[in-house]
């Protein structure tokens, strides 16, 4: 679930066929790569969570929270594009990080089924696996804490 919300942001090339240009606010990598964005999608899913008798309802929106974000911070790691606006809609600056060492990724399904394609998902795999490893680690750790916690009390 979560990672279907972490790519959730790149929806917003529907943007392209509504004629949005990408520099806009609401084009691609604009306002649903923002921080703000983030937060609100976060918020949205706390009553969604417990809906869904979610026993940590406020932790999982903090997750989901956690899990938009990312995708924007990354894709300021990315070689192409026009930035990314993490502040918007405070700021319509578009960012990049100083280090962009990931390739940029086809907007299309289609393009992936390629040489680029299967370069980039290498890529991918060398500068993000070893992050989404670290966090996925330090998420089982917390997890594995917080049920010896449960079970001491
Ligand atoms: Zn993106």
């Amino acid at each position: 679930m979560l990672a279907a919300l972490a790519a959730a942001p790149d929806l917003d090339v529907i943007a392209f066929r509504l004629g949005i240009p990408y520099a806009h606010p609401l084009g691609h990598r604009g306002l649903t790569h923002s921080v703000v964005f983030a937060l609100c999608v976060g918020l949205a899913s706390l009553p969604l969570w417990r809906l869904a008798r979610v026993e940590r309802a406020g932790l999982a929106a903090a997750l989901t929270f956690l899990a938009v974000v990312s995708h924007g911070l990354l894709d300021t790691l990315t070689d192409a594009g026009l930035g990314v606006g993490l502040l918007i809609p405070i700021d319509d600056t578009r960012y990049f990080a100083p280090f962009r060492p990931l390739l940029t990724s086809p907007l299309s399904v289609g393009a992936f089924f390629s040489l680029r394609g299967f370069a980039i998902l290498g890529n991918e795999l060398v500068w993000v696996g070893p992050l989404a490893a670290t966090v996925a680690l330090a998420g089982l750790g917390v997890r594995r804490a917080l049920l010896r916690r449960e079970g001491a009390s």
